[in-house]
């Protein structure tokens, strides 16, 4: 297939991987950087280049994708003693696919701007199996321009794409998903650990619940996870409270009233304290069953 141009990637960890694969995998000319260079094997094996640094990655890059853990891990690898800023042609566009603060973002595409660059914030949501199948959500802000330039690209990796609007609107969608989908997971986990305690089958509960209103992603597939107690990420626990911590601050700087929000990043948190920062999320439907004193169905096998 003919390249639609050169394209650099930045982080491939559970998400990453397989969003850079997709990018090689479907004809663009591709080279990657990951810190830990091991995480690229497999995207080399889609067709990838693999560079020795960030700088050296985006040498002649159009467009240079980002996947990292959160906002310091973007400033450092943008603007650090390593970055990629200077290294940038004017006219480059960086998409952020990592999920960070509105408010820093905004920051970010200013300063890149005055190198001629353009910053858009596109993080997403579908996990790593989104990533894997290339059938992301990406919401997207910044300019229109530079969207359409990225946006071949990201369809290689994302089937639903929506321009939100201007800096930082892509990062506020990306919080609004958190929030709806984190509140999700704790009510499935509360209703699961009430099945449980009055001695009904929480897999048929699920069975049931999915054939009517209460169907969501989070019931068919992170409660699944759950009642296989398959614990392995997934979406680590130190993500969903980073990104229910930014939630929390948009909300209470813009003077939202958001007590289920508030409730969740706390049971979070408290996740993160018992020493689950790296289980899968849901792994917070097993404390809640802790914390209930439910015992796990009979049968039931031990955590993966
Ligand atoms: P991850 O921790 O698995 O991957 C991050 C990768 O970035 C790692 O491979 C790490 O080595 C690399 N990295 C960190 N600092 C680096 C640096 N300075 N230079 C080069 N590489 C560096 O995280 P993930 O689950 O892939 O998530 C990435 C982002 O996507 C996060 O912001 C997360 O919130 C978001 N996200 C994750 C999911 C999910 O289900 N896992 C879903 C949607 C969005």
């Amino acid at each position: 297939m003919e390249s639609a141009g050169r394209v650099a990637f930045i982080g491939l960890g559970i998400m990453g991987a397989g969003m850079a694969a997709n990018l090689a995998r479907k004809g663009f000319d591709t080279t990657v950087f990951n810190r830990g260079a091991a995480k690229a094997v497999p995207v080399a094996a889609c067709g990838a280049r693999v560079a020795a640094t960030a700088r050296e990655a985006v040498g002649g890059a159009d467009v240079v994708f980002l996947c990292l853990p959160a906002t310091g891990d973007v400033a450092a690898v943008l603007f650090g003693a390593a970055g990629i800023a200077d290294s940038l042609a004017a006219g480059t566009v960086v998409v952020d696919t990592s999920t960070i603060d509105p408010v820093a973002t905004r920051d970010f595409a200013g300063r890149l701007a005055a190198l001629g660059v353009s910053l858009l914030d596109a993080p997403v949501s579908g996990g790593q199996k989104g990533a894997d199948d290339g059938t992301l959500t990406c919401m997207v802000g910044g300019p229109a321009e530079a969207l359409a330039t990225a946006r071949p690209f990201l369809a290689a990796m994302a089937t639903t794409i929506v321009h939100v609007g201007a800096s930082g609107a892509g990062q506020v969608a990306k919080a609004c998903n958190q929030i709806c989908v984190s509140a999700n997971l704790v009510g499935a986990s509360e209703a699961m650990a009430l099945a449980m305690k009055m001695g009904v089958d929480p897999s048929r509960v699920r069975e049931a619940l999915l054939g009517g209103a209460a169907r969501s992603v989070v019931l068919e597939r992170h409660v699944q996870k759950l009642l296989d107690r398959d614990f392995r990420p997934g979406f680590r626990t130190a993500l969903i409270t980073k990104d229910l911590t930014i939630a929390a601050k948009a909300l209470n700087d813009a003077q939202v009233f958001a007590p289920v929000a508030a409730a969740v990043l706390q049971v979070l948190k408290g996740l993160g304290a018992s020493g689950r920062q790296d289980d899968d999320w849901c792994a917070v439907g097993d404390l809640i069953q802790q914390l209930s004193a439910v015992a796990p169905p009979e049968g039931t096998p031990p955590a993966a």
